[in-house]
């Protein structure tokens, strides 16, 4: 997970001031001390370390008591506003041209995720109801032409191409006529990456810039690459100007350091990290909830924001009409299951529940991985045939085992799941006859 590692060793040094009902000079400088530590292990850039130590130091032993906060939480408060302001305080969204079309040149290294985060960003485009196009314009690795046209077809996004024969401006130039004729008012450019920095490439993306005229020019980095991302940052920005940063990668990142320092460094901001291989793991960035995020502070915006994108709303009233009108099935309860595991790996989803830092979701899972216990119960349902789903009384001795072979799990946990069913239908039932009592009304909604 993102973050990870900074995160857990954050939470450690606050869990020891949390304690404390007042605190010294020296608590704040032990504590910061720590913190440095933990920003330096994360690959947050030296300079960046330095002064965000020197800041909340200051702040912390200068400050004012707030009242309601202890001393502790006083300084989880002003790391919390010091993160936020390192990663560039307020969302930075993508911008439109006023008059269409809107052209994006994606650019970055070999391997940094143009191609995939074009395909994610056109896809959420047109989600928002634009007609975007994605331009193959790397002309040099063979299979990068192929892989657009792919990522296009996935997401029933059109891809201009014109093989490998001509150079990237000439087909930049013919792309934009094609948009005009076909109506696209986003264009992404999917430029040619190299291996490393070099004069060719930033000579062919200044060529395509000027007859493209772009709205922004996207640079995407690998966060894994760490400080190097950094630097790359730093050369395109100087080189060629770029207006944001798409981050991808972050999910295989337990450190963070370059989207720590990467704002800071460059002055330009993160527009969107990318946290997996679906379209909607292209994230925009927002610095406070990153920020919250760290601390283990939950992210419950970001986890609206995944139910939104992933739940139909018209399928959620119905499952609550079932809930509370006692039809709930077990075809229903599978359904459900399927539609949460769209969102994401359950622990990172209970991770953005507030109050679920790392020390009591670890204690309240026990070791367990709330993702594999789904899967069983999933498999477990999926070996029964229709008719005992929407009627489990049926499941007689020879039917449970029936089961249990089918989904490679026991007599006992089949049992099991059925008695939890019925549990959980019970609770509903209550749930009903006191909506029932209140004349129509959960107690709370
Ligand atoms: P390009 O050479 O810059 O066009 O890079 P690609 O788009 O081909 O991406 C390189 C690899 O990184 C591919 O295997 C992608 O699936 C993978 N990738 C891209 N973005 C992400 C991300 O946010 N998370 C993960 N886990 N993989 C990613």
């Amino acid at each position: 997970m993102a973050f990870e590692n900074l995160s857990n060793k954050l939470q450690d040094v606050f869990k020891q001031l949390r304690g404390k009902g007042k605190l010294t000079e020296a608590d704040v400088k032990t504590a910061m001390r720590e913190v440095k530590i933990a920003l330096l292990e994360a690959d947050v850039n030296f300079k960046i370390v330095k002064n965000f130590i020197k800041t909340v130091t200051e702040r912390a032993v200068g400050t004012e008591v707030l009242e309601g906060l202890n001393p502790g939480q006083q300084v989880i408060k002003i790391v919390n506003e010091e993160l936020i302001a390192l990663m560039g305080t307020t969302q930075s969204q993508l911008t439109f041209a006023k008059r269409p079309p809107t052209v994006y040149m994606m650019v970055g290294l070999q391997g940094a995720g143009k191609t995939t985060s074009s395909g994610k960003l056109a896809g959420q485009l047109r989600k928002q109801g634009r007609n975007p196009l994605l331009v193959a314009c790397d002309v040099y690795r063979p299979a990068a032409i192929k892989q657009l046209q792919v990522v296009g077809k996935n997401y029933n996004i059109p891809v201009f191409e014109m093989g490998d024969k001509l150079s990237p401006v000439e087909i930049s130039k013919k792309a934009l006529e094609y948009a005009a004729e076909n109506r696209n008012d986003v264009i992404l450019i999917d430029t040619a990456g190299r291996l490393h920095i070099n004069e060719e490439l930033m000579q062919e993306l200044q060529d395509i810039k000027e007859v493209v005229k772009p709205q922004e020019i996207l640079l995407v980095v690998d966060a894994m690459t760490g400080q190097d991302a950094v630097t790359v940052a730093e050369s395109f920005d100087s080189q060629l100007g770029i207006d944001g940063i798409i981050m991808t990668k972050l999910d295989g990142d337990a450190r963070g350091g370059a989207a720590l320092s990467v704002r800071s460094v460059t002055n330009k901001p993160i527009k969107y990290i990318g946290m997996g291989e679906k379209m909607e793991d292209l994230e925009p960035f927002y610095p406070d909830r990153m920020a919250s995020r760290i601390l283990g502070m939950g992210d419950v915006l970001t986890l609206i924001d995944k139910v939104q994108q992933n739940i139909d709303e018209q399928e959620a009233k119905e499952m609550q009409k079932k809930m509370l009108s006692n039809e709930f099935t077990l075809e229903d309860f599978l359904s459900q299951m399927q539609q949460i595991k769209k969102m994401g790996p359950l622990k990172d989803l209970m991770g953005m529940i507030p109050g679920m830092n790392k020390f009591n979701l670890d204690e309240a899972l026990n070791g367990v991985d709330p993702s594999k216990e789904m899967a069983k119960t999933e498999a477990i349902i999926q070996s029964m045939t229709r008719e005992e789903r929407l009627n489990p009384s049926i499941l007689n001795g020879p039917r449970k085992k029936r089961i249990a072979n089918g989904s490679g799990r026991s007599i006992a946990e089949v049992n099991r799941l059925l008695k939890q069913f019925e549990e959980m239908k019970k609770m509903m039932k209550q749930m009903n006859n006191m909506q029932k009592g209140k004349k129509g009304k959960l107690p709370f909604f």
